[in-house]
């Protein structure tokens, strides 16, 4: 069995223990120690990471009533080793595991609702609410963990015995009858936890929650704490300065001045949108009415405008109306007529225009890599009238 040193001492980072085995398993070395203050994964906080005897631990796995240790080669049982927890990343999860109880301990405490899930993640803790929290919940869940936090409680591990259990009102997730780890945070929380946590609440720092959703019937919060909340909430503010400096707008009001650019943006766009409908017109009107193919060249205009300038433009043509768009080699197209059926021109257009589209029989949309020099040809010297549609079948 593993002595589990973190249980009482979760700031122990570095430890001897003797090798009481050491098995070969299918990636890695499994190594069993006589103690051990390496945490594996557990109440949704990952395993610790570190050096067991200078090599990289490579993973840790729980076994009950022992933890197995995992690394590249072998280890001689009965040597003495000595384990390097690498602290910083412990002591952030440690500040994020229980800053977790102080928000879970005052959901339960205000709404009555449980913590039904827990993770640590690589960018944020996850914590999800039997019930349904509103943004004003949320606002005063975060504020009263904080309050707990400047209050510096102690934060208590102990085993109670099975008598004391039953008498205890405390927070769980799974239904164990003994050996049940307790850790307790007056006023605030009871809950039973396998994981390492902080001394006193103080440590903990700050308890931000950066965003919230609903979730299968309950809330899903996303919260950092500690030195994780410290580095979230100095980018965010990184961000703010040099948005702010984007704007020249004071930093208190940069979401003012955002919707600001956004309502200018959104009349330039108006204003873009009539003057190409005007530069449409403008092409519309220098055209007279030809007996054959009417083609024309346009730059900068939307698919929408093109039809416009198609539908106009086809009243004033015997054969095809072509609007080409773009530079050569990368022109799109959009062809109209009043009188010829498009659909059994489609291939011939392509074909000679390099172009790939279709359509209907009054209109065909696509694009073409031909130049314009190229198009200009076809277009002047195909006669499409010969395809015109008489509705005579004979
Ligand atoms: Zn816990």
């Amino acid at each position: 069995m593993t002595n589990r040193l973190y249980y009482s001492d979760g700031y122990l980072s570095e430890f001897n223990a003797t090798v009481v085995s050491c098995n070969k398993g299918d990636s890695a070395y499994e190594i069993i120690l006589d103690q051990t203050a390496f945490f594996p994964e557990g109440g949704g906080q990952p395993s610790d990471e570190g050096f067991l005897d200078g090599m990289p631990l490579l993973d840790l796995i729980d076994r009950g009533s022992e933890i197995i240790h995992l690394v590249r080669k072998p280890i001689e049982v009965g040597k003495t080793v000595i384990g390097k927890i690498d602290f910083d990343l412990r002591f952030r999860r440690m500040q994020n595991h229980s800053g977790e109880h102080l928000i879970s301990g005052t959901v339960n405490k205000l709404f009555g609702f449980s913590n039904v899930g827990f993770h640590i993640g690589e960018d944020y803790m996850t914590l999800d609410f039997s019930g349904e929290l509103s943004a004003s919940d949320i606002l005063q869940i975060e504020l009263e963990a904080n309050r707990a936090v400047w209050k510096n409680i102690p934060v208590v591990s102990y085993f109670p015995s099975d008598a004391d259990l039953k008498l205890l009102n405390y927070r769980s997730k799974k239904e164990i009858d003994s050996d049940v780890r307790i850790i307790s945070i007056n006023n605030v929380d009871v809950c039973a936890c396998c994981a390492p946590h902080v001394k006193n609440t103080g440590e903990i720092g700050l308890v931000k929650i950066i965003d919230f959703m609903r979730h299968r019937g309950g809330t899903r919060v996303l919260a950092l704490c500690g030195y994780d909340a410290y580095v979230d909430t100095k980018n965010r503010f990184e961000s703010t300065v040099l948005v702010s400096n984007l704007l020249s707008a004071p930093q208190g009001k940069i979401a003012e001045a955002t919707k600001k650019l956004l309502s200018d943006f959104d009349a330039a766009k108006a204003q873009i949108t009539e003057l190409k409908f005007k530069a449409a017109d403008a092409h519309i009107s220098k055209l007279s009415y030809t007996d054959g193919n009417i083609f024309l060249f346009v730059e900068g205009l939307e698919d929408r405008m093109l039809r416009e300038i198609a539908n106009r433009a086809r009243l004033l043509c015997s054969g095809v109306c072509a609007v080409f768009c773009g530079a050569d080699g990368s022109y799109k197209y959009i062809i109209s007529s009043q009188s010829v059926d498009l659909i059994p021109l489609k291939e011939i257009i392509n074909t000679n225009i390099l172009g790939r589209g279709g359509g209907t029989s009054e209109m065909l949309r696509g694009s073409c890599t031909a130049d314009r020099h190229s198009i200009e040809d076809f277009f002047t010297n195909t006669d499409f009238t010969a395809f015109i549609d008489t509705g005579d079948n004979t």
